[in-house]
């Protein structure tokens, strides 16, 4: 007699094949969910693209990416543009890159142009946003009267120290300069500061700032420049790089430093010897880094965080001509600010399945164009946000088979990293945390996913091993899916309310998980 359910059952189907009609073809020969319009546009504005991944390039991702955000635009031209400021201003990306990117379409878009170049002053915050979008919103619209005007508002609207803190900070980027800008858009308020822009500082009547930034720029002498920074809080872009060879520059810079320079500095004040183990510059570091104020208003994000501590403790620059002995406290402080900079997590103490993709894919590509920074390696630092909130996890890896990791929550996150780093790697089958839980007898209440849902390998979908294991554990479990890539796949059933997709790095993901997890 044939046995027709073992080539056909609703209940396990290969994932090269579709067990539902909604499903349609991943990179990887395998079938996926496509995730909402509203989820992949999160997830670019969150993870970028840069790198492409392991199946498609950079230009084919950041293609499929635009055309995303113009579909949002054309069916909610102000909620799309909303979106994008929201993600911008809250700081919950670890980069600006793909806001400024997605408002410059939203500029040329007929139904959002007024509405996006309203938000111009929110999303490009400083002098180097302005001069991306600038370069950018050329490929989608022309100079014309609304984008002079918005332009020349963001000059106008300025008080007169904090556009003279732009003005000197970001000189140009990109083929454009302040100069450039002020020519196009005409703005009318600051005189004196366009004039000196255009034609330098003579017989301009310059505010103390600026005419502080002049002397600044002939200066020679150490305690002339220390003197300099301590009146008018200069920073270091803002130095001759001469100078920036003395501690005591360092120090006074250290004064007033934002905290995301100071947060990439901290191997330069380490060399120069500012950062001494039970220095007060140290503690002055550290403090600042446990100090969860300071962090939210800098909107300093758990990912430049996380690239910070993997630096620093490395003991030497990029290019090798730097190098130092981290101070103990210092990497401390990193580590502690990483899940400060998280927004805050009620835990939900529910019994909860951190299970990360290993597979080869997650080792393509950069994470917000972090060199080194995959999402193989950053799903294991996210993770660990996760883990320290809930008091009952236990932590997996799988690719075409499934290893337990021994995380724990005490674990710093370099060396979380390095563990995930030695798990062996293979083909990808997704259903498999929830299938060894069912085999094991496992009490899950919450499988957390961190992957790419380039899923393939195995003979039943993500979704069906799901309702196998609630059927046979008899326990209501909920799915997340953690999104580590900005493509437009999720293993995700969308018509199950117990499964939700969010965004990696995420500065709300794992607040959202347990807020989820507890119903
Ligand atoms: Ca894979």
């Amino acid at each position: 007699m044939t046995n027709y359910a073992q080539h056909f059952s609703t209940r396990a189907t290969p994932q090269t094949e579709q067990s539902d009609p909604r499903q349609v073809a991943n990179s990887a020969g395998g079938y996926s969910f496509p995730v909402d319009d509203r989820t992949r546009l999160r997830r670019f504005l969150i993870l970028g693209n840069e790198g492409g991944s392991y199946y498609a390039g950079e230009r084919k991702l950041t293609i499929e990416n635009a055309k995303c955000v113009q579909r949002c635009l054309d069916k909610d031209p102000e909620g799309t543009v909303d979106t994008i400021a929201g993600v911008s201003t809250a700081g919950q990306a670890p980069k600006n890159d793909p806001a400024i990117f997605a408002l410059a379409i939203a500029a040329g878009h007929p139904k959002a142009s007024r509405y996006a170049l309203s938000k111009l002053g929110d999303v490009c915050r400083t002098g180097t946003h302005l001069f991306q979008f600038a370069g950018t919103v050329r490929s989608f619209r022309g100079w014309g009267r609304g984008l002079r005007r918005a332009v020349a508002r963001w000059y106008d609207s300025k008080p007169v120290d904090k556009l003279s803190y732009q003005i000197a900070k970001y000189g140009q980027r990109g083929g454009w300069s302040h100069r450039d800008l002020l020519r196009l858009s005409h703005p009318t308020e600051h005189q004196a500061i366009y004039r000196y822009v255009a034609q330098g500082p003579a017989g301009v009547e310059l505010p103390p700032f600026l005419d502080g930034f002049e002397q600044l720029k002939r200066c020679t002498d150490v305690r002339e420049c220390v003197k300099l920074i301590e009146e008018h809080g200069f920073t270091h872009e803002m130095l001759p790089s001469e100078l920036k060879r003395s501690p005591e520059v360092w120090a006074a810079l250290l004064e007033k430093m934002p905290m995301g320079a100071m947060v990439r500095n901290l191997g330069v004040m380490t060399e120069r010897g500012l950062l001494k183990p039970m220095s007060e510059a140290s503690k002055t570091v550290a403090q600042r880094l446990r100090d969860v104020g300071r962090i939210k208003k800098a909107r300093l994000h758990p990912v430049a965080l996380l690239s910070a501590l993997m630096v620093y403790q490395r003991g030497h620059g990029a290019r090798g001509s730097l190098s130092w002995s981290p101070s103990p406290e210092v990497v401390d402080a990193l580590d502690d600010a990483f899940y400060l900079s998280f927004d805050s997590v009620e835990p939900s103490g529910k019994n909860t399945m951190i299970a990360l993709d290993v597979s080869g894919s997650m080792t393509w590509g950069e994470i917000a164009g972090v060199p080194g920074l995959t999402p193989r390696l950053g799903s294991a630092a996210m993770a660990m946000a996760t883990l320290r909130a809930e008091p009952w996890t236990m932590t997996v890896g799988f690719s075409q088979g499934l290893t337990h990791i021994p995380l724990t929550k005490k674990q710093r996150l370099d060396d979380a990293v390095r563990m995930i780093e030695r798990v062996p790697m293979g083909g990808t089958d997704c259903s498999l945390p929830m299938l060894v839980a069912t085999q094991e007898k496992l009490d899950v209440d919450t499988f957390v996913i961190y992957t790419d849902s380039e899923t393939y390998a195995g003979r039943m979908h993500p979704h069906q091993a799901l309702e196998q294991y609630r059927q046979k554990s008899g326990r209501p479990a909920k799915l997340v899916v953690v999104g580590m890539l900005s493509n437009g796949f999720t293993i995700a059933n969308p018509s199950d309310g117990g499964m939700l997709d969010v965004v990696g790095f995420d500065t709300s993901a794992p607040s959202v998980i347990a807020d989820f997890a507890k119903g």
